[in-house]
């Protein structure tokens, strides 16, 4: 790993996979960002009560603070299925089609990078956004036929790291938007004690204060050095990591306070 990744705010490519570990399930596991949950927990259980679909949701905020965790969650609490693709990888409406039929009522759409849709595909999402109806285009050139087709009640969730560059109309088209904000110390040192547990590593409170302090107000970039730290400790400290072991490891990688 080239130094200058260990602090990314960015998914780095391995991490994809591994990061499932770490991501909360539930929602009162999801540390910090009071508000946003308050008014997550008020939209599902209002949903539930009505036994109607969750509003279109909207997350913005920088990389690595939960945008993509908070969907899955809510696919839990609210016990539905979610299906997850992101805005560069969508060529064409076409591509969309498969995903949005085969979603059932209730059920979740992720698209992660919203800001970067195509605009055919942006325009293809307004009318399943409002109506929960697409147009297919069922030949190309001069005869160009579309055929409207019915989707079943469905809840769109966008993430984007840049809020600016959504479109009016699609950002009028979610009911809910929420902003995730940097996490102040106090919660990334809860998060840290929450991973340290699962990774099964013992950490003392300096230990984690010492993570938590360099870790940018980002969960990702803090569950990365932990499992620096983690290597460091296990190799070369007898496993514990205390705030001299976290000083020693991080500064063996370049990362600064
Ligand atoms: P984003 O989609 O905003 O880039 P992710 O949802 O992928 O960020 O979060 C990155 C990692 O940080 C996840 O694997 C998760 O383990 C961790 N994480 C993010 N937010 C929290 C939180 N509030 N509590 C605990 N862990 C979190």
């Amino acid at each position: 790993m080239a130094r200058a990744e260990i602090t990314t705010p960015e998914a780095l490519e391995n991490e994809r996979l591994t990061d499932a570990a770490l991501r909360p399930s539930r929602l009162d596991e999801f540390v910090g960002q009071a508000k946003v949950k308050e008014s997550l927990q008020i939209a599902i259980d209002a949903a539930k009560q009505r036994k109607e679909p969750l509003d279109h949701v909207l997350f913005f905020g920088p990389p690595g603070l939960g945008k993509t965790t908070l969907a899955l969650l809510m696919a839990k609490e609210l016990d539905v299925s979610i299906r997850t693709t992101s805005g560069p990888v969508l060529e064409r409406p076409g591509d969309l089609v498969g995903m949005l039929t085969s979603l059932k009522a209730g059920d979740i759409l992720f698209i992660d990078e919203v800001h970067r849709l195509r605009p055919a595909l942006e325009e293809f999402l307004y009318p399943a956004m409002e109506e929960y109806r697409v147009d297919v285009r069922i030949a190309d050139g001069p005869h160009a036929q579309t055929l409207p087709m019915q989707l079943e009640r469905f809840t769109l969730i966008g993430a984007t790291t840049r809020f600016g560059l959504l479109t009016p109309p699609l950002r009028a088209r979610f009911g809910l938007v929420e902003r995730l904000h940097y996490y102040p110390p106090d919660d990334l040192v809860q998060i840290i004690t929450r991973s340290a547990g699962i990774l099964g590593v013992a950490a003392d409170a300096a230990g984690v204060a010492e993570i938590a302090r360099r870790s940018r107000g980002t969960p990702r970039v803090a569950n990365r050095l932990l499992k620096r730290v983690r290597d460091y400790a296990q190799v070369r400290a007898g496993g514990k990591i205390t705030s001299a072991v976290a000083a020693e490891a991080l500064k063996r990688l370049d990362v600064d306070e």
